[in-house]
């Protein structure tokens, strides 16, 4: 586990360690877990929220099958934007809105379904809902709708950190690869539920100049012009 801000440790894994759930310390005592990777990570996961005092509850920061694949197994309420909640209680791996058939490389469109079927732990009960403004462990609940319709980051305004699920992406979902150091983009269409408000929430998160951009995938974002690489990542796609 790395620490990656006051109280906020990142846990990454599977694939290429292309997976990211988040524990946020709670002032008394234990952890909200902050996205759900997926099912494979489980037992880290669990020992994880262990150590750091047990596990109070999870929030989804959507509920694509690589978000929630430990949130069943956890033992904690989960807890998820109200927009996510059909998806997230549902068994499907791929959410009905995702077009595969949009992406350039063939292979990669092929692989997708065994993979996301392959991280997906399943349908989870959602506990309760958040919205935008909502409190969650000295954060701030911030809606960002596109990717998906429900998408929500958590915003501190303290220390500017966001953890952000994939509002953007470090990665080039079409091609399987990571972007090059510091670059981000907006999700690929073939994922979004829609692509222009995606767009909009990326444009939303720069607006909040951030110190630090945790994502569902990959390293934190950081650096001096954030705002200006996310601005930029709004017109990728
Ligand atoms: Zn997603």
């Amino acid at each position: 586990m790395e620490r990656v801000a006051d109280g906020v440790w990142l846990l990454r894994g599977d694939l290429r360690k292309g997976m990211s759930v988040y524990f946020v310390e709670e002032e008394g005592g234990g952890v909200v877990q902050f996205d759900a990777g997926s099912k494979s990570m489980t037992k880290a996961a669990r020992a994880a929220a262990e150590q750091l005092g047990g596990l109070k509850r999870v929030v989804l920061g959507h509920a694509h099958a690589d978000h929630r694949g430990t949130a069943p197994f956890m033992g904690a309420p989960v807890f998820c934007h109200a927009d996510e909640v059909a998806d997230a209680e549902s068994d499907a791996s791929l959410a009905p809105y995702m077009d595969l058939s949009q992406l350039p490389v063939a292979p990669v469109r092929w692989i997708y379904p065994f993979l996301l079927r392959r991280w997906d732990g399943g349908a989870v009960k959602i506990a309760g809902t958040l919205a935008e403004g909502d409190e969650v462990a000295g954060f701030r609940v911030v809606h960002f709708p596109g990717h998906a319709p429900g998408l929500i980051g958590l915003w501190r305004e303290r220390d500017r950190v966001a953890l952000v699920s994939d509002t953007v992406y470090l990665i080039d979902s079409a091609r399987l690869r990571a972007l090059p150091e510091g670059e981000a983009s907006v999700p690929h269409p073939a994922w979004g539920w829609d692509h222009a408000q995606a767009k909009q929430s990326v444009r939303k998160l720069a607006a909040l100049e951030p110190a630090v951009a945790c994502t569902g995938h990959g390293e934190p974002l950081r650096g001096e012009n954030l705002r200006e690489t996310l601005e930029r990542a709004a017109d990728k796609y």
